[in-house]
Order: C-alpha cells, then sequence, then structure tokens
C-alpha cells in the first residue's frame, strides 16, 4: 500500500516561482519553518519573464546580497526604447531614478529563481521540494489547514498554519479555495520563439509596432526571445496563412532579422502563450492566501509581472512573518496583504488593459513621450519601482 509522507511547517508556499521563492527565503530568513513545492524538477523552463526591475535589485541591496546577485550574467537597460511607426521612442529613461541600480536587467528567470534557492537554503527554517505537485487542500472545518502533494516517491502532505498559492495563474490552490476571479479581458495573445542574435544588430531595442502590429525582442545574449503580438484566439488562423506570411510579418517590424527568419522553419519553434490579466475579488480565506499571480494574472506588457511578484512576497513577508512565527496568524493579517497590494496591482492592470485595447491610449502614451522626454522619468518610476514600493521589515531571525 502507498504511503504518504506527513510534514509540519509554519507556513507552506506552493509554486517556487518570483513569488513563491521570495516569500519562502524572506520567511525562512526570519526563522519561520516554511516549506516550498514546486512541482517541476529544475527552474529551467524556456519563456518566462526575464526582467529584474531597478525595485528588485533594491531589495537585494536592503538584504545585503546586491554585490553577489549582480555577478550571474546578465544584461542591463537604462533607457527602454521601442520603434513607433519607425521613430524611436524612448518608453522609460531608468538612468535617474532614485535606486541603486538605474537600469532594468535580463536574467534568465532559472538563474534567478536558482539564486534565491541558494539564498534561502543558508537558513535551517526553509526547505524546498521540487517535484510536488500540489492536487488538494487538507481542511480542518471550514480553515484550511494544509496540501496534498504527488511526488516520484509517492504522497505528500504539509499541515501548515498557512497555505500561501505562489502557483501562477493557472493556480490550482485558488481553485480549491473556491476564491472568486474577476476577468479583466484582453484582447491578445503572443507567439514566442528565439531568433539568433548577431554582432552588427542594432542596439537593444525592446519592441517594433507598426500597422497594428507588435514585435518585442529580449537580448539573451547570443539570441533574442522574441514575442510576436497576435489578435487574441487567433492562433489558428496565423497558421492558415503558413509560416512565410508570419515571417514577412515580422521582418515587416524589424527588418535586420531578415538573413536570419527562415530559422523558423518548423511551428513547434512557435509557443503559443495565453494573455490573461485577471485578479482574485479576495486574496485570503482562513488559512490560505494567494499572491502573485495566483492573485493577479498580469499580461507581458511592459514586463511587470515578476516585479509586482516579488514585491507582493515583500509584502507578505512584512505583514505576517513575526506572527506566523508566534503562531498567531489571523484572517485579517491575511486581508492586510489584499489591502496593501490590491491597489497597485488594479493600478498596472488598468494601464495594460487600456494600452491592450485602445489603440488611441498607444499612441497618446507614445507622442506624450515622444515630445514631452521628462515623461520617461516618470513611466520609469512608473514600470521600474512601481506604485507603492515595498521595502524588507520583515526581520533576520
Ligand atoms: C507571455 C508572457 C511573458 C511574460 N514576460 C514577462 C517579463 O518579461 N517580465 C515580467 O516581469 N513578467 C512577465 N510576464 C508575467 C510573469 O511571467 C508573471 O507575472 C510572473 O512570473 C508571476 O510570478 P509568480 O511567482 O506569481 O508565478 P509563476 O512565475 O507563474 O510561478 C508559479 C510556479 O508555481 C508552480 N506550480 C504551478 N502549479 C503548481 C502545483 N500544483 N504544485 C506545485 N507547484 C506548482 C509552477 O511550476 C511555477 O514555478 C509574462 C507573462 C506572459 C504570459
Amino acid at each position: 500500500m502507498a504511503t504518504t509522507s506527513i510534514f509540519e511547517a509554519r507556513c507552506v508556499v506552493i509554486g517556487g516561482g518570483p513569488a513563491g521563492m521570495m516569500l519562502g527565503f524572506l520567511l525562512a530568513r526570519a526563522g519561520v519553518r516554511v516549506i516550498v513545492l514546486e512541482k517541476h524538477a529544475d527552474f529551467l523552463r524556456d519563456f518566462r519573464g526575464d526582467t529584474i526591475h531597478p525595485s528588485t535589485f533594491e531589495l537585494m541591496h536592503e538584504l545585503g546580497l546586491l554585490d553577489q546577485f549582480l555577478q550571474i550574467p546578465h544584461q542591463e537597460l537604462s533607457r527602454m526604447k521601442y520603434i513607433f511607426d519607425g521613430h524611436v521612442v524612448c518608453m522609460a529613461d531608468f538612468s535617474r531614478l532614485p535606486t541603486k541600480c538605474k537600469f532594468m536587467g535580463f536574467m534568465p528567470q532559472w538563474h534567478f529563481l536558482n539564486f534565491l534557492a541558494a539564498q534561502a537554503k543558508q537558513f535551517p527554517a526553509f526547505e524546498l521540494r521540487m517535484e510536488s505537485r500540489v492536487v488538494d487542500l487538507l481542511r480542518d472545518g471550514d480553515r484550511i489547514a494544509g496540501v496534498r502533494a504527488k511526488t516520484p516517491l509517492g504522497d505528500l502532505e504539509v499541515r501548515a498554519d498557512l497555505v500561501v498559492g505562489c502557483d501562477g495563474r493557472n493556480s490550482i490552490v485558488r481553485q480549491l479555495a473556491k476564491l472568486e476571479i474577476k476577468e479583466v479581458g484582453v484582447p491578445i495573445d503572443v507567439v514566442w520563439m528565439h531568433i539568433s542574435k548577431r554582432d552588427r544588430d542594432p542596439e537593444q531595442l525592446f519592441g517594433f509596432f507598426a500597422r497594428g502590429k507588435g514585435l518585442g525582442l529580449i537580448d539573451r545574449g547570443d539570441y533574442f526571445q522574441a514575442a510576436f503580438v497576435i489578435p487574441k484566439g487567433g492562433i489558428e488562423k496565423i497558421k492558415e496563412r503558413g509560416l512565410s506570411a508570419l515571417h514577412d510579418d515580422i521582418v515587416a517590424l524589424a527588418s535586420f532579422l531578415k538573413d536570419r527568419i527562415a530559422e523558423l522553419d518548423d511551428w513547434s519553434k512557435i509557443k503559443l502563450l495565453t494573455v490573461q490579466i485577471n485578479r482574485l475579488q479576495k486574496w485570503c480565506r482562513e488559512g490560505l492566501l494567494c499572491i502573485g499571480d495566483a492573485a493577479h494574472a498580469m499580461s507581458p506588457a511592459a514586463g511587470v509581472g515578476i516585479n509586482l511578484a516579488i514585491q507582493d512576497a515583500v509584502a507578505a513577508a512584512n505583514v505576517l512573518a513575526v506572527k506566523l512565527k508566534a503562531g498567531t496568524i489571523s484572517i485579517a493579517d491575511l486581508a492586510a496583504v489584499q489591502k496593501r497590494r490590491e491597489w497597485p496591482t488594479r493600478l498596472i492592470q488598468a494601464m495594460q488593459a487600456s494600452v491592450h485595447r485602445y489603440t488611441i491610449a498607444r499612441i497618446m502614451i507614445v507622442n506624450a513621450l515622444r515630445w514631452l522626454p521628462g515623461l520617461q522619468f516618470l513611466t520609469a518610476r512608473f514600470i521600474g519601482i512601481g506604485p507603492r514600493p515595498e521595502h524588507v521589515r520583515s526581520p533576520t531571525a
């Protein structure tokens, strides 16, 4: 008969993405016994966001980890430039931000998560269990009292005072907890692909937009991670038109890719990512809290999702660490995390939704940035630091 291993912790975090790893690290640092369950065997997954914002570098500085963190190979971008209908527009100028790092970093997310995991493992209160896929919640009356997970070695139960769902936009935790979701419609999806990079390529431009079409390019050293925007649900139409039509659309936006676009010679090299913007009405119930994309799925616009997930984790640790350690956590504490983070989330989602939906909003933003360069500092603040920035206040044990 299969056996079930049983563990206990003050907190069990579901999902080892940016939100979960940061929260696990901060709680362990505060001496709270925490177990992070991640369904994959490693962090090595492609097509995840890569951006590290100035505010995340600032948090690393507050944690005394910045020098070490900057040793990880990454690219730095102090001005986020796009081409709109042939005009280069600087969307955000990070160079004058009041932060230690005045740039946005591009670092493969698996390096970032491995770094957080390595730091967290230095604390005895921390445990990371990979290949542990949560399938159910444990209940004690109305209170959520832990989770059940499947692993290659059998079933696992973790009983905890608090379950934190950091399992992303398809969160099973929020689904099992029956937390209600409010969808904010988005009219786009994105197809992702790798396109090789050449020495003579132009300086890094973040995106190319013309005639209602858009292409994002993230520099990953010897290749670009490219994102081509398509109408929502439009992948079958794109496939019907054929690969060469897709090549033409991409080259029409970034002509320097013409000499290598034929690399995309099979649909298996092109992945569809469905874009969602949504948020929970209530982020918590007795014994359970959701943060990051599990509480509010973000679109890739301006690459702010990782930053927001990290900010949620810092806020949650600030509010909860001491009480979790003392075993006095209450629903009011969990609601306080939502209260703190909901307003910045709503503001950023409203910005993302209007940029996706209204051509007029895009044109107004682009023209304002072209004619009033001072605004590039405000957009840098909004994107690079975000509304209501968090600072590490949770204690070190
Ligand atoms: C196409 C696309 C591109 C994007 N690009 C960017 C970008 O460049 N910059 C940016 O800032 N944001 C970007 N975003 C948004 C960003 O990816 C998310 O906002 C961010 O990753 C959220 O972090 P998270 O930790 O909340 O969730 P996730 O990063 O989704 O992490 C969730 C984790 O939970 C694990 N998990 C899921 N289910 C279970 C389970 N049942 N049991 C155990 N573990 C589980 C997953 O394996 C995963 O590791 C992009 C989003 C999309 C859709």
